[in-house]
């Protein structure tokens, strides 16, 4: 199966939905809580093209998940060890969009992930924008989800987070919740205002480095 996460919708959405705003919306929040999940239930090999971190340590030489560059990870897409494996890749947009220059690399994309894809494993990407080679991605997406980033109150007489106000920055002190929508397929009406997950973002923020920036975007097809 293969999960989009994506900072902008590709539909139009109903207008009571919030719409992510232009930076930090949670992305790599929703894929690492979702990874860690299967890393810790199912003892599950997770691949991510960032670092992870145990809650509480800041040793990043001991990780939940296998580090490799996207170049990597698409040389051993089909590797048979990594047949259960999860694989995540966190801003996999702009790492087509520097792939598209090739298109004999854009084709050994599309080859690895169509392979993948028939051969049921699963991937997790996601991107902050849609881009018009995108659509070899998105072809083969099976669920894409929107999250978006809220400040919250804590509520003594529930003991629950609440969500009160939409977070604009991208850098900002106060605590989140990532509430998730998911966008396709569209979900019944009724359910459609109902977000289906509600992240606390400071818990998931532990596993992972969340001030890193994907700078290895580079990708070409093997000689
Ligand atoms: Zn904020």
């Amino acid at each position: 199966m293969i999960i989009g996460i994506v900072g902008q919708v590709s539909q139009v959405r109903d207008s009571r939905i919030p719409r992510p705003s232009d930076c930090g919306n949670g992305k790599t929040n929703l894929m690492v809580s979702m990874a860690y999940h299967q890393f810790r239930t199912r003892g599950r090999k997770v691949i991510t093209n960032f670092h992870t971190k145990y809650p509480g340590s800041d040793n990043w030489n001991c990780t939940w998940s296998e580090f490799m560059t996207a170049q990597e990870i698409f040389e051993h897409f089909l590797d048979p060890e990594y047949d259960d494996a999860l694989v995540c890749i966190s801003e996999l947009s702009g790492i087509l969009h520097s792939a598209a220059r090739s298109s004999k690399t854009i084709q050994w994309v599309d080859n690895n992930l169509n392979q993948r894809r028939k051969a049921g494993h699963d991937l997790i990407w996601d991107a902050q924008r849609w881009m018009s080679n995108d659509k070899i991605l998105r072809d083969k997406t099976d669920y894409i989800y929107v999250p978006v980033k809220f400040h919250c109150v804590y509520d003594i007489r529930t003991q629950n987070w609440i969500p009160t106000t939409q977070c604009p920055k991208d850098i900002c002190d106060e605590k989140h919740l990532i509430l998730v929508w998911q966008d396709f397929p569209a979900p019944d009406p009724e359910d459609a205002l109902t977000p289906i997950k509600i992240l606390h973002a400071w818990e998931i923020g532990e596993l992972y480095d969340t001030k890193e920036r994907i700078t290895d975007q580079t990708l070409h097809a093997p000689a």
